[in-house]
């Protein structure tokens, strides 16, 4: 099996994701999150959270609608140029972007390919009640202009001076060609992005761009993501998209194949000004120190958060070889990521005291973190079976415990194992998170 393959069986197996309306026989590129792909995931973006918005005063949120006025899409330019090229084989009727593939004949059943011809992405909906007057718009092809739309709102409702950014995370939509390598393409996901508006001077908003650069490169390293499976690629001046001045993609080296996680880009006034001309509203923006007015340069960091919950799996997965030649499968997720922070286990789940004592630790704990619960099994199963949970910490209940009101705690990591008091358990588990 290779690293894909074992980390979508490891997802199914463990509940972190599932295909989409599996039991009627999936929907391509839909995917659903289980109990710990939920947890993880949402690990992620509060991380994303913390870092953009919490820790910084020049950065605030926002949550916009997913559904938006369809001239909002003709102002960005995605109804004219939101494409892939699309080729379809003459004989076996699959379809193929025509920009992924290295030969001219179709590789599934090497039939003649049509010309390509350019795809829209959009996916479209309508809204309203009455047949025939319905009004035909688009689920978002990207996240982005929810916050562009708002530039004057978020003006004149906080007190943000240029330079300063608008973060958002929420769910795009793209009528994907060719879904797959797991939930890397699909056609429903979600985004983490910042829209970062800065003067319209050249020098200063590439000052801004490499710094924006290193920032989401670091965010990604602090979390465990190993530095030799990053790099930055530059896109060439042919492959930029239709409003962008420079764009770098972070790759992370999935086996070998590197991917794209997130871009930064920069997008010169491109989105400002297009709504500025389509909706006729004034999009300048004043400022008061130097009495100029002009419209503002964009610096944008946009990353999947599906292709980052992917990539965060793999640079986790080890196989690795324990006493008497056993392998174990553990997730050396960063403990902020990790679904579940401890298990708790009572030793043997046929004797009261044991269970007793473990469930008010396991009830305690659970007021601060994200605590799972196991009494089946020996524990060396329970163990492992919480490695490929990528959980840091488990605590046993044993007849020592009884007497001398401590536990054992074990680390994922090091599998080492020590006595900790019941009552600095709490506190115990908490540093020891923090340190990580
Ligand atoms: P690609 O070239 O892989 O199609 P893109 O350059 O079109 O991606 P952007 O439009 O820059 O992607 O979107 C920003 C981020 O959103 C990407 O870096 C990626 O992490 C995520 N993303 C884009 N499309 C998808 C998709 N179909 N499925 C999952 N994530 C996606």
């Amino acid at each position: 099996m290779d690293m894909w393959e074992k980390i979508t069986s490891l997802a199914k197996r463990r509940g972190f994701i599932f295909p989409g309306s599996e039991i009627y026989g999936g929907l391509a590129g839909t995917w659903d999150y289980g109990p710990l792909g939920v947890e993880l995931k949402r690990n992620i973006k509060n991380e994303f959270w913390k870092s953009m918005v919490q820790e910084r005063s020049d950065v605030a949120g926002l949550d916009a609608a997913i559904i938006m006025n369809p001239k909002v899409w003709e102002a960005s330019g995605h109804l004219t140029s939101f494409s892939d090229p699309l080729v379809e084989c003459k004989k076996c009727h699959h379809r193929f972007r025509a920009d992924q593939l290295t030969e001219k004949k179709c590789p599934d059943c090497g039939g003649d390919l049509t010309e390509p011809k350019q795809f829209n992405l959009m996916v479209e909906t309508y809204l309203g009640v009455i047949e025939g007057e319905k009004l035909k718009t688009y689920l978002r092809g990207e996240i982005t202009q929810g916050v562009h739309v708002n530039f004057k709102n978020i003006l004149s409702s906080t007190r943000v001076k240029i330079p300063f950014g608008v973060a958002q995370i929420g769910k795009a939509f793209r009528n994907e060609i060719t879904p797959g390598g797991f939930t890397f393409r699909s056609r429903e996901f979600e985004q983490m992005e910042l829209q970062y508006y800065v003067k319209p001077d050249l020098k200063e908003s590439m000052e801004q761009f490499e710094y924006w650069k290193k920032e989401r490169m670091g965010w990604y390293v602090s979390l465990g993501m190993k530095k030799e499976n990053l790099r930055f690629k530059e896109h060439a001046k042919d492959e930029l998209a239709h409003y962008a001045k420079a764009a770098f993609d972070i790759e992370y080296n999935a086996e070998g194949e590197w991917k794209e996680m997130e871009g930064v880009h920069h997008r010169g006034d491109w989105d400002v000004r297009r709504h500025q001309e389509f909706s006729g509203e004034d999009m300048t923006y004043f400022d008061e120190e130097t009495k100029e007015k002009f419209l503002p340069h964009i610096i944008e960091t946009s990353g999947g958060v599906d292709r980052a919950t992917l990539f965060f799996l793999m640079n986790a997965y080890k196989e690795e070889k324990v006493k008497d030649g056993e392998i174990r499968t553990v997730l050396r997720l960063h403990p902020r990521l990790a679904p579940y922070k401890v298990a708790v286990f009572p030793l043997l789940a046929n004797k009261p005291e044991l269970v007793k004592t473990a469930k008010k630790i396991y009830d305690d704990l659970k007021k601060n973190m994200m605590v799972a619960w196991d009494d089946r099994g020996n524990i060396g199963k329970r163990y492992r079976a919480q490695d490929e949970a990528g959980t840091p910490f488990c605590v046993t209940v044993d007849f020592d415990s009884l007497e001398h009101d401590d536990v054992t705690v074990r680390d994922r990591d090091t599998m080492k194992q020590e006595r900790v008091k019941i009552g600095e358990l709490g506190t115990h588990l908490e540093e020891r998170l923090k340190q990580s």
